[in-house]
């Protein structure tokens, strides 16, 4: 069996003292293919150490030598490109296209925050004050396992941009696929100390780092279950909170929609990284006035898709991540049907000819917004589509939930979505298009989070404001 057990500790890859083990499976065989070794509290207090004693130096440095070391990141992420990508693949079943454009965005973020570090980024003039944006100090970076090397370059590159040392610590459910990454950081070669990663649980080793006294601030993407967590016990030593949690983001095809184009836009938010994408579009809402030929096209759309082995060029759904997420994934189908739900797509069990692994058959269930799967983030290719009597009603259905992360609107009158728009409670909506922008914020409204991410906004919530006011 391979073994595992590699964290970057103050510039140096070590074994922890951890011996807790989390066995990582292919989500393509469905087999064990490594464990990996966690590490404990002992390992988390030891990274922190490493980022509090790289503080003074890393804090100090000017933003052309941050410039430097972030594109000696770019680099490094770039020579372990193919690494990364296969190991995505492996692991959590993402298809070849959507790795590599996971892993070449990862690189971008460094490039990014690049582009925003000047010498006027920190400082501001307003009446009589200057205004000193100072960084807030260590940091710790927890990450879901969706794609490793996104959440962990999204936030390390706004966090080092702005001047802090950081903590990393991904899922411990990604540990396959953090591997390269790892390996991209060190080879970067920044001073030590500036960047660490462990491997560990959210007890004991997310406990240890979001209550650690020397730690001043919090970014984490996951679960709305684990932020609140996490904000609870990062709130005794009034810690910076960034939270990026949960969606259950609603698409909304308006009656003036064309369905050759409206139907594609609707699947591929739905079911974009195989339904494993806190953006998801998960609830379909659907005009009465043309429910049957709607339900009929989104029926036929998703039934085509080609679901299969991630590697093959023309795989649409690959598998999903492991064994529990496939029978969680199961037991919400259960659900919808036994709640009543009308299976238009898909349904229980494997697609036929793919047992092995964890594939799921793309599944399409007819609800009401009241019951559980139209509810709950299920995070697997299972989508709720329901049906509304006019815009008044879509626009509640859509804000009838406790997530505000993102939503879709399908129109032939843009400006009738834009008006739609404005009238939904989510950080995010897409028009028509799946907008690749990182140059806007992101983050949710309600129960998906605290904070936004991306561009200014997230070097911001790594820095704290000091005015200093002269006669
Ligand atoms: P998760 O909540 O199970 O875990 C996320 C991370 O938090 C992991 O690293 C985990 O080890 C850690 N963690 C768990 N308990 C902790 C604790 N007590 N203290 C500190 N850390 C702790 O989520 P997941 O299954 O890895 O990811 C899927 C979830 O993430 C979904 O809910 C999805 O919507 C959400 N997500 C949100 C965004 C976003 O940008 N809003 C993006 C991707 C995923």
């Amino acid at each position: 069996m391979n073994t595992l057990n590699r964290h970057y500790i103050n510039g140096r890859i070590v074994s922890a003292r951890g011996t807790d083990t989390y066995p990582i499976t292919s989500a393509i065989s469905g087999e064990l293919i490594a464990e990996g070794v966690l590490g404990d509290a002992t390992d988390a207090e030891e990274a922190v150490r490493a980022a509090r004693e790289a503080l003074p130096s890393w804090s100090a440095t000017t933003p052309g030598e941050r410039r430097d070391h972030l594109r000696k990141l770019a680099d490094s992420f770039t020579r372990h490109r193919e690494a990364m990508i296969s190991a995505l693949i492996e692991e959590f079943g993402t298809t070849a296209a959507t790795a590599a454009y996971i892993v070449d965005q990862s690189r971008d973020w460094f490039l990014d925050a690049e582009q925003l570090l000047t010498e006027e980024t920190f400082v501001q003039r307003v009446g009589q004050a200057t205004i000193h944006k100072v960084p807030a100090g260590v940091a710790v970076l927890i990450t879901p396992w969706n794609g490793a090397s996104w959440f962990i370059a999204m936030k390390a590159s706004a966090a080092l941009a702005a001047g802090c040392t950081v903590v990393i610590k991904p899922s411990e459910r990604g540990i396959w696929q953090a591997q390269p990454v790892l390996d991209a950081i060190a080879d970067a070669g920044l001073p030590a100390g500036v960047v660490n990663v462990v491997f560990g649980k959210g007890n004991p080793v997310g406990d240890t780092l979001t209550g650690h006294p020397d730690v001043a601030k919090v970014s984490v993407t996951g679960s709305t279950a684990t932020g609140k967590i996490i904000a609870h016990n990062a709130v005794d030593t009034m810690k910076r909170v960034t939270l990026e949690l949960g969606g259950k983001s609603p698409t909304v095809i308006l009656d003036d929609a064309d369905l050759t184009l409206a139907v594609p836009f609707a699947v591929q938010a739905g079911l974009f990284n195989n339904g494993q994408a806190c953006i998801a579009g998960t609830r379909i809402l659907v005009p009465r006035s043309r429910e049957n030929e709607v339900k009929a096209a989104l029926a036929e759309a998703v039934s085509a898709l080609k679901v299969g082995d991630p590697r093959e060029a023309d795989t649409v759904i690959g598998p999903v991540l492991d064994r529990a997420q496939y029978d969680r994934i199961q037991a919400y189908i259960q659900t919808g049907l036994n709640e009543g739900g009308e299976l238009l797509a898909g349904g229980l069990g494997h697609p036929d000819g793919l047992d092995h692994g964890n594939y799921v058959r793309p599944t399409l269930l007819a609800v009401t917004n009241d019951q559980t799967v139209a509810r709950e983030e299920i995070f697997g290719p299972v989508l709720s589509v329901i049906v509304y009597e006019d815009d008044d009603q879509a626009a509640a259905l859509a804000n009838d939930t406790p997530y505000g992360l993102h939503a879709y609107i399908a129109t032939g009158d843009v400006a009738r979505g834009e008006r739609l728009a404005r009238r939904i409670r989510a950080g995010r909506v897409m028009i028509n298009e799946i907008v690749d922008s990182r140059e806007a914020p992101f983050g949710g409204f309600k129960q998906s989070g605290i904070g936004r991410e991306f561009a200014t906004w997230g070097m911001s919530a790594f820095l704290e404001e000091q005015a200093v006011f002269t006669p």
